[in-house]
C-alpha cells in the first residue's frame, strides 16, 4: 500500500513571505537595517517588551543574556535535563557550570520547588534558565521569587513559546531575559533566527554592544561628529550574532500571522485532545485547559508548540519504542522531544550524572512521543494521526485480570 506520510514538521511559508524575501534582495541591503529594526520595534509593541534585539538564532540570544548577566567561570547556573543542548551549552561556552534540575511530577516544566532545595546547598548560581517546555509557560511568578531571594537572575528559554501567555504577559517577557527561537520548525520561524526580550536598560545596553562586535556607534555620536556616518568605537571583543534583513523580513510577515498560526494549532490541539481523552492508556498533557474551559477563564495560552502524547504504560504491552515504530510504520511523522540531557554522553560524563536522580524527566522521556502539530495540516492529516494513534493503543492493550 502506497500511503503518504503525514510529516513531523513543516513551516508554513506563504506568498508574503516570499514577496517580503523578494523585496529585500531587490532592496541592495541584505543584511541587517531597516526590516531587522522594524521586526525588533514589531515584537517590542506585539510583546509589550521595552527591548527587542533580533539575534542568529536562541542560542546565540541565550549566550548573549548570559554573558551580560555577567555569568562565567566563577559561577553556575540551573537548568532543567528537560530541554535541548543549548540551553545549557551556552554557560559552558562562557566557563560556567551547570547544575540540573529535575521537572515537576506531572509536567515537562523545572520544578520551582526543586529549584529551592538547590539553593540550599549551593551558593554561586548566577542565573536560573527555566525552559517553557512545549510553549507552556513554567511558574515563572515562584521561580522569579526565589530567584530574587537569591538574589539572581531569570533567563527564559522561550524557544517554544512564542505566542504563549499569561496573565502577567507573554512567555519571554516574565523573566529578565527571555529568548525565542526562528528555527525551521518552531511557531515563528525564518529559517534560523532568535529575538531576545528584556526589560532591564542594562543589561539591553550590553546585549546591543555584544550582539555587534563590541561596537558601540552612540558613544561617538555622542561625543564627536554627530553627522559623521563613518564613525564608530569598539568598546570590547564582541560577537556577530545579528540577524539579517533577508530573514526578519519572513519574521516579520509571520509575526502579522501569530494569531493566525496559533489558531490552527490550536484546532488540531483540540482535536488531539478530545478524541485521547476517553483512552487510559494516553495522560492528557498539562496546559492544555483552554480545550476544557474554553478561553474565558484560561489564565494561560499554550503557544503548542508540541502535543505530547503521553503513554500510560502500564496499560500497554508494548513500550514508547514500539509504540512510536508502530506509529512510523503507519505513516506517521514523529519525534521524541527530549532525550534529557543527562542521558548525553557530554553531560553524563562532566557531572557525572545518574538518570535516577531526575526521576520526573525520565518517566517523561520513557512515556512521551511528539505528534506532528504544524498549523497547514489538512483534516485527513490530522485523522489519520488520530486513528494510528488509537488503533495502536487498541491493539497493545493491556487486559486486566
Ligand atoms: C530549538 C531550541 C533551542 C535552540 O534554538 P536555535 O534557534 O536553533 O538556536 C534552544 N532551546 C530549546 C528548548 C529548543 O527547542
Amino acid at each position: 500500500m502506497n500511503i503518504t506520510k503525514v510529516p513531523f514538521a513543516r513551516p508554513s511559508i506563504g506568498k508574503k513571505e516570499i514577496n517580503a524575501v523578494k523585496k529585500v534582495l531587490k532592496s541592495g541591503w541584505l543584511t541587517t537595517g531597516k526590516e531587522t529594526e522594524l521586526f525588533e520595534k514589531e515584537m517590542e509593541v506585539f510583546t509589550s517588551s521595552p527591548f527587542c534585539f533580533a539575534v542568529n538564532s536562541n542560542t546565540s540570544g541565550l549566550f548573549l543574556c548570559l554573558k551580560a548577566m555577567g555569568v562565567n567561570e566563577n559561577n553556575r547556573i540551573i537548568t532543567s535535563p528537560y530541554t535541548f543542548t543549548a540551553t545549557a551549552a551556552v554557560a559552558r561556552h562562557l566557563g560556567s557550570e551547570v547544575v540540573f534540575c529535575d521537572v515537576e511530577a506531572d509536567s515537562y516544566n523545572i520544578s520551582p520547588e526543586n529549584i529551592k532545595k538547590i539553593l540550599k546547598t549551593e551558593k554561586d548560581i548566577k542565573t536560573i534558565v527555566p525552559v517553557h517546555f512545549g510553549g507552556l509557560p513554567c511558574k515563572m511568578e515562584e521561580i522569579r521569587e526565589t530567584a530574587s531571594k537569591h538574589g539572581l537572575y531569570t533567563l527564559e528559554d522561550s524557544a517554544h513559546a512564542f505566542p504563549a501567555k499569561t496573565e502577567k504577559g507573554f512567555a519571554g517577557t516574565l523573566g529578565d531575559c527571555g529568548v525565542y527561537s526562528f528555527y525551521t520548525t518552531k511557531t515563528l520561524c525564518t529559517g534560523e533566527g532568535g529575538m531576545i526580550l528584556t526589560k532591564d536598560p542594562g543589561l539591553a545596553e550590553k546585549i546591543r554592544i555584544l550582539r555587534s562586535n563590541g561596537i558601540d556607534r552612540q558613544v561617538w555620536d555622542r561625543y564627536t561628529n554627530p553627522g559623521s556616518s563613518w564613525f564608530y568605537d569598539v568598546v570590547e571583543p564582541g560577537y556577530k550574532m545579528n540577524l539579517p534583513d533577508i530573514l526578519s523580513a519572513i519574521g516579520r510577515v509571520q509575526l502579522k500571522r501569530a494569531f493566525e498560526l496559533l489558531d490552527k494549532r490550536k484546532k488540531i490541539a483540540e482535536k488531539y485532545f478530545s478524541a485521547f481523552k476517553d483512552y487510559d492508556f494516553i495522560i492528557p498533557p498539562p496546559g492544555m485547559d483552554f480545550i476544557s474551559v474554553r478561553q474565558a477563564d484560561s489564565r494561560i495560552e499554550n503557544s503548542l508548540h508540541i502535543y505530547p502524547l503521553r503513554l500510560n504504560l502500564g496499560k500497554l504491552k508494548i513500550n514508547r519504542d514500539e509504540f512510536a515504530n508502530e506509529l512510523q510504520n503507519l505513516g506517521i511523522g514523529i519525534s521524541v522531544h527530549f532525550i534529557p540531557l543527562f542521558l548525553m554522553t557530554y553531560w553524563k560524563q562532566r557531572y557525572s550524572l545518574k538518570p535516577e536522580d531526575f526521576p520526573n524527566s525520565l518517566d517523561r522521556y520513557l512515556t512521551t512521543i511528539s505528534l506532528p502539530i504544524w498549523p497547514d495540516m489538512t483534516k485527513q492529516m490530522v485523522k489519520r494521526v488520530i486513528d494510528a494513534v488509537t488503533i495502536t493503543g487498541k491493539k497493545y492493550y493491556k487486559i486486566q485480570g
